[in-house]
């Protein structure tokens, strides 16, 4: 595995290789990594002919900046787990590397509807932050394929729209959240958590496949009341518990039955936010 601090060289070696005809992989990261983390190498890697990983802890993206501050740091660990899946390229800048005009007036992108609701309402700015530095890491790399995560659905929908933005031919690959055996969703967040907290933790898909599998019998608002509640009473602060057109992230107040459906859960354990998605309907991956 090459490990490249400059934009520019990473740009110069990158050209090269497409000049080649090789098909690229790129999986964008902010570290801690984890199976979640190594399925989209493995993803990459089965689909391209190299496979860049960056790890960037992107500071215009946290609305926190005590969130930002606790983010987990696992750098030797981080390398050695890309080293061993087969990575071929670490990008590893700074922020200045990455934000060579400074952090101040950055560009904004018109995320309409997307970025009113969930994240976006309850996090302002997150999604103009991951595309400040998406455009400019896509830019930099120019993937053939472009592999995220759809434990982060709404950010995937987000980032589909700012490769149309960009009019970029970048393809976005969504891939499956790997979870723990427990059922909870891999998170670098997770690291935060108390032996306690994780054992809680898993509530938040135990209410999701709750939802799923009383779809057919309640309503949609029976379902997001008793989710919410399921949640409140393991000691979740809940930010929300949605259940959206899969397609679009609506909301769905009520189920035609055939609407392609997803609930998406928002919820802090003492000051650690975390978010889970589970797709409820089978016509969808
Ligand atoms: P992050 O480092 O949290 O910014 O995540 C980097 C990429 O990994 C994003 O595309 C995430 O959606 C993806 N990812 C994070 N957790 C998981 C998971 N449990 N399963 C699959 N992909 C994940």
């Amino acid at each position: 595995m090459i490990i490249i601090k400059q934009a520019a060289r990473l740009q110069e070696y990158l050209q090269q290789q497409a000049a080649r005809g090789i098909i690229s992989g790129f999986v964008p990261t902010m570290g801690a990594l984890h199976q979640g983390h190594l399925s989209l190498i493995s993803e990459s890697r089965k689909h391209t002919g190299i496979t860049v990983c960056s790890i960037f802890v992107n500071p215009t993206q946290f609305n926190d900046p005590k969130d930002f501050e606790k983010y987990p740091k696992t750098l030797e660990q981080d390398i050695l787990l890309l080293e061993t899946a087969g990575t071929d390229i670490l990008f590893l800048p700074s922020v200045d590397e990455v934000y060579s005009g400074g952090l101040t007036n950055l560009e904004h992108y018109d995320l309409g509807y997307l970025e009113t609701i969930l994240e976006g309402k309850f996090r302002p700015g997150h999604f103009q932050g991951v595309c400040q530095v998406m455009y400019r890491l896509l830019k930099l790399v120019q993937p053939d394929l472009l592999f995220m995560g759809q434990k982060d659905y709404q950010q995937c929908m987000v980032v589909k729209r700012l490769l149309q933005i960009m009019g970029s031919k970048t393809v976005l690959i969504p891939a499956p959240t790997v979870r723990e055996s427990s059922g909870l969703a891999m998170s670098s967040r997770n690291m935060r958590l108390s032996t306690d907290q994780r054992g809680t933790a898993v509530d938040i898909s135990r209410a999701l496949h709750y939802i799923k599998e009383n779809l057919a019998e309640k309503s949609i608002a029976t379902l997001k009341t008793a989710g919410a509640g399921l949640l409140e009473e393991a000691g979740f602060k809940v930010d929300y518990v949605e259940i959206a057109n899969a397609d679009t992230l609506e909301p769905v107040p009520e189920w035609d039955g055939k609407t392609p459906l997803v609930a998406l859960v928002a919820a802090f354990l003492g000051d650690i936010r975390l978010i889970d998605n589970m797709v409820l309907t089978e016509n969808q991956g």
